[in-house]
């Protein structure tokens, strides 16, 4: 497999079906209209499993931390589609490396998928290697808010953070091929994200093949246009991505080139904010009130309408200008 414009049909016949997708703007010259942009799926971070079985969750898609639970014995049935993420960020921070072997891995995954059932999983994450320079080489980083956040540090080039993630998704494909694991592209600059793509080919992974490919260690890039450009390009080659971790700002500009994305900000936004309206005081869902609302389903969900707004607004405010204008706004 080849990364050139070989791949550009597949993508084109992908697509045909429902209606195009940016992409065959370029390809056909046809207009890029709202109604040709391709549907983009916002996965609400939690972190609290037993949300997952929240009503209020039935049409809301979700990306909930193995962390979270795989403390659990008993799970909800989950109202909503669900995804799991690896908890791998946190992982990589605390220790240095992964402290579960693939099959530890595997086993842990399935215990909680059967818990929860499959009818509704979307995919789960590997065990990746995020490739951020402070996650390789360790560090401190002192928020604005909040205590200082240490990273061990893994010690380990770049390349191997791809290498090891490339063969870690091959072995649970292998260990359990019955589990939807998402392949994930790692890298820093743009080229190794391509680099970390061409390691999957040689091991067999047809990317082009899979229903959704992450894209990792993005959320701290997304202030400049490099991610946005980086989407798009993987985009281009017929890829259907999900982004890790894309924060409010990041969002509208790469919503074109994104299947999905997620976040858990919403809580963190909170944290920092006065409650809700009420909310100091018992109602629905809080038995007796809150001074914040950071483990609060209700403002999650305000959050993630005003985001999906934005997007929206966003978006169409691409199409009424120039959604090709990347280059010049550089
Ligand atoms: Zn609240």
């Amino acid at each position: 497999m080849t990364f050139d414009a070989a791949q550009l049909p597949l993508f084109v016949d992908d697509h045909a079906q429902s209606g195009g997708g940016v992409g065959d703007h370029a390809s056909t010259g046809e207009a890029f209209t709202l109604e040709t942009a391709r549907p983009f799926t916002f996965l609400l971070g939690l972190h609290k499993a037993k949300w997952l079985g929240d009503e209020s969750l039935a049409e809301v898609p979700v990306l909930i931390s193995r962390n979270t639970l795989a403390r659990r014995r008993k799970w909800p049935r989950p109202q909503g589609p669900y995804a799991i993420d690896s908890g791998g960020f946190t992982e990589l921070q605390m220790h240095g490396r992964w402290r579960l072997t693939a099959a530890q891995y595997v086993a842990e995954i399935r215990r909680i998928v059967a818990g929860l059932g499959r009818a509704k999983l979307l995919w789960v994450a590997p065990q990746d290697w995020m490739c951020e320079p402070i996650v390789r080489r360790g560090g401190v980083v002192v928020p604005r808010r909040g205590k200082p956040i240490h990273f061990k540090g893994t010690g380990l080039p770049l390349l191997l953070h791809q290498w090891k993630t490339v063969q870690n998704f091959v072995e649970l494909r292998r260990l359990a091929p019955e589990i939807p694991w998402m392949p994930v592209l790692q890298g820093w600059d743009t080229d190794d994200y391509f680099a970390c793509a061409e390691l999957y080919a040689r091991a067999g992974v047809d990317l082009f093949a899979e229903p959704i490919v992450g894209v990792g260690s993005v959320c701290r890039k997304q202030n400049t246009l490099e991610a946005a450009r980086l989407f798009e390009q993987l985009y281009y080659m017929g890829l259907r991505l999900h982004a890790f971790g894309l924060k409010m700002d990041g969002i509208g500009r790469a919503v074109t080139s994104l299947a999905s994305s997620d976040s858990l900000a919403w809580s963190l936004h909170a944290a920092h904010r006065p409650p809700l309206p009420g909310h100091q005081l018992p109602g629905p869902g809080r038995p007796k009130g809150h001074k914040s609302c950071a483990n609060c389903l209700e403002y999650a969900l305000r959050w993630r309408s005003e985001l999906l707004y934005d997007a929206f607004t966003a978006l169409h405010h691409l199409l009424v200008t120039d959604p090709w204008a990347f280059d010049e706004a550089a």
